[in-house]
């Protein structure tokens, strides 16, 4: 299938070979004749599977040349973050560069004046965080009135951070009449209540079948006691001469430590969560894109939606208690063909979280132990399961060779079988 085949325009087929795409991808195979033919979609896609694109492209076709020299905003996308919303923004542009389409973005945590400003000169399609969008629709910066298409993207992650009455509030400034697109990497009981709030018979599109991007990621489990994670993450960035590896932990506070750790021990690295600046924030990114820093400690609601290609490894230095944010977050890596490998510290008090991440992917796992670094069965703060579930397997890897490929048993043994 080509571009050319899904019915887009010569402009934007123009914007994409500029961009060098040859093929749609998946999403957008899909989603993008559904999208041009008007129709209200739900889509299940993660970030690295072309998602941006799959709604952008037939968006701007939809839209098509303005209709009033006023410009009123006639296309509206939300995103739960900046970053996000920075890169949806990016994506709108170059996709829109043979068209005579204006856009903006607008996000919190920066000056207003700029973005009101902007707005007065009339703004085709407008990439928003909620916060924000709302502040500068009350202020009268903004009116909502006209827009034709409404896109929520990662519509889970707003939802995770709070935003459903934002989104509410602002479903209400729109006409009643309009085409709306919904993308998320999950669907949760809320996120199709949601859907079934405001989508008009929508068609489901999914990128893949639900979880299917880990088949390309290696998922290693390592037990491990929480005091000796510091260590070995080190030992194996240092020992496997790893770059561009992107850590999780639960907390702001723990990024900021393991960061500050890791820079200590020679390992560059920058913690990226929701306390930090803007100009912090995009500062880590760019370091890490360009190879001037090692190692990213990111927080779920920090990473998601980072346009971050083709990670070769994601370490769960903490694993997450929402099954869901593990696989978003396995879900950086082994992109587009490329294999990655995740690999996931886990302290006795997560063996739990491992038994919901289990019945999500319906797949078990085996522990794998580091020699050296066994963990300690009376440690007081772990609780006693893990080793009445049976699963734990001994054995036992070179503790020189930290998270190599040859010290892990068959991950691929039996019980990975996907549905
Ligand atoms: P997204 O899932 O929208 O964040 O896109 C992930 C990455 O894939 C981005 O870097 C896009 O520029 C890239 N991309 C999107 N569509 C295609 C395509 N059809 N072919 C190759 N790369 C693409």
């Amino acid at each position: 299938m080509l571009f050319k085949d899904l019915g887009l325009s010569e402009a934007l087929l123009k914007a994409i070979s500029k961009k060098g795409y040859t093929q749609p991808s998946p999403i957008q195979e899909k989603a993008i004749p559904q999208v041009l033919k008007g129709r209200d979609v739900l889509a299940s896609a993660q970030t690295g599977t072309g998602k941006t694109a799959g709604f952008t492209l037939p968006l701007l076709q939809n839209l098509g040349e303005p209709t009033s020299r006023r410009r009123p905003i006639r296309a509206l996308v939300l995103t739960p973050t900046r970053e996000l919303a920075a890169q949806v923004y990016d994506n709108v542009r170059e996709y829109s560069e043979f068209m005579d389409i204006r856009s903006l973005v607008i996000f919190g945590g920066v000056n207003q004046n700029p973005q009101v400003r902007a707005l007065k000169s009339g703004v085709d399609v407008l990439v928003a965080t909620p916060g924000r969008l709302l502040d500068l629709e009350s202020q009268g910066a903004l009116r909502l009135d006209q827009v034709e298409i409404l896109v929520l993207d990662e519509a889970d992650r707003m939802l995770d951070m709070g935003f459903l009455r934002d989104i509410k509030r602002v479903l209400a400034l729109m006409p009643k009449k309009r085409q709306n697109l919904l993308f998320s990497a999950t669907f949760s009981k809320e996120i199709k209540q949601l859907a079934g709030s405001f989508l008009t018979d929508p068609i489901l599109v999914e990128a893949t079948p639900e979880n299917t991007t880990a088949e390309k990621v290696d998922q290693l489990m390592y037990r491990i006691d929480t005091g000796v994670k510091p260590t070995v993450l080190i030992k194996m960035i240092s020992e496997g001469d790893w770059s561009q590896v992107l850590v999780f932990t639960r907390t702001k506070h723990r990024a900021n430590r393991l960061a500050e750790k890791l820079n200590k021990a020679n390992v560059t690295a920058a913690a990226i969560h929701g306390n930090k600046s803007q100009g912090a924030r995009t500062k880590a990114l760019s370091g890490f894109k360009e190879n001037k820093i090692r190692v990213l400690v990111a927080t779920d609601i920090a990473a998601r939606g980072l346009d971050i290609p083709l990670l070769p490894y994601v370490i769960n230095y903490e694993l997450p208690n929402v099954p869901e944010d593990y696989v978003h977050r396995i879900g950086r890596t082994g992109r587009a063909g490329a294999s990655g490998q995740a690999i996931s510290l886990v302290a006795g008090d997560e063996v739990s979280y491992v038994k919901g991440i289990e019945k999500l992917l319906k797949q078990r796992f085996d522990f794998e132990i580091l020699e050296g670094f066994e963990p300690d069965p009376n440690a007081p703060t772990e609780k006693p399961k893990p080793q009445q579930r049976g699963r734990r397997n001994n054995n036992r890897t070179g503790g020189n060779n930290g998270g190599n490929r040859n010290s892990r048993s068959n991950n691929n043994r039996e019980g990975n079988s996907r549905r």
